[in-house]
């Protein structure tokens, strides 16, 4: 079985799993919702600081996918996140796509939003007053069909309609966990640890950009040897459409 469908088929099995999860085992179910939850890794994270010891089964457990990161860069993204294989999903029924791309400079200014909502989520669950952002979580809202909060509904909209217009959209502008783990691989990169990354061959490369056109997280391609944009989600597009055989590989 080649990679391209590898992927397909663990994404597949994924937001399977996620929608029994959602649809049968967590509806209505506070306590449960958290303790499946591996952004928790932020909110409950943040709460143990404080001495709140609950759910901190999951907070670790998104606390080591996070870490992760730092060696295998954000393969969850890519395999794992039904938030992000909706959008990706989502983003093919758009006739339009590529479009709709951003120019790179307010692409960059968006790409912050995402650091100050982990700041912001992770300095109230620190101070113990989560309640005031949790409305807002996206696992939450689709964890409870039949009383989603207003503002619930809010977030899943910007993600539903964002994605449809711009690929990934909550992925590359404000989902909290893909800073979280950014800033693992940016700490991890000072430490000179070594991370599972794309190579580019530059003898073979011929420079045609279409890696960098087909890139959802919107990665300038052609400025590297090493992708290590800790934006990559190791979702093997450039891979595929990449016309020159060995040109992209794993390294
Ligand atoms: S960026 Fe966030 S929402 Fe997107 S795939 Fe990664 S963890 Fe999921
Ligand atoms: S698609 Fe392949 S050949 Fe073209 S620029 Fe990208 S890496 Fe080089
Ligand atoms: S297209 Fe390539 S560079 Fe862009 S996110 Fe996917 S794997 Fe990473």
């Amino acid at each position: 079985m080649n990679k391209f469908i590898m992927r397909k088929l663990i994404q597949n099995i994924f937001i399977g799993l996620w929608i029994i999860f959602i649809l049968i085992l967590i509806p209505n179910k506070f306590h449960t919702c958290h303790q499946f939850c591996p952004y928790a890794a932020i909110c409950f994270g943040a709460m143990t600081f404080s001495g709140y010891f609950a759910y901190i089964q999951m907070a670790v457990i998104g606390l080591l996918i996070a870490v992760s990161s730092i060696f295998i860069g954000r393969k969850f993204c890519g395999y794992i996140c039904f938030l992000g294989t909706i959008q990706e999903y989502l983003f093919k029924l758009n006739p339009k796509k590529r479009k709709t791309k951003l120019p790179i400079k307010l692409h960059r200014t968006l790409g912050v939003i995402k650091y100050i909502i982990l700041i912001i989520t992770f300095v109230m669950a620190l101070f113990l007053i989560q309640y005031f952002y949790m409305p807002f979580c996206p696992v939450m809202a689709v964890s409870f069909p039949k009383s989603i909060p207003v503002f619930g509904i809010i977030t899943l909209i910007i993600i539903f309609v964002g994605g449809f217009f711009i690929e990934r959209f909550w992925c590359r502008y404000l989902c909290p966990y893909a800073a979280l783990m950014n800033i693992f691989q940016f700490a991890g990169k000072i430490f000179g640890i070594k991370k599972h990354v794309i190579n580019r061959n530059w003898e073979v490369c011929i420079d045609c950009g279409i890696c960098t056109k087909n890139c959802p997280m919107n990665i300038d391609i052609l400025k590297y040897e090493d992708i290590t944009d800790p934006n990559c989600i190791h979702c093997l597009k450039c891979i595929k459409v990449c016309p020159k055989e060995k040109c992209l590989t794993f390294k």
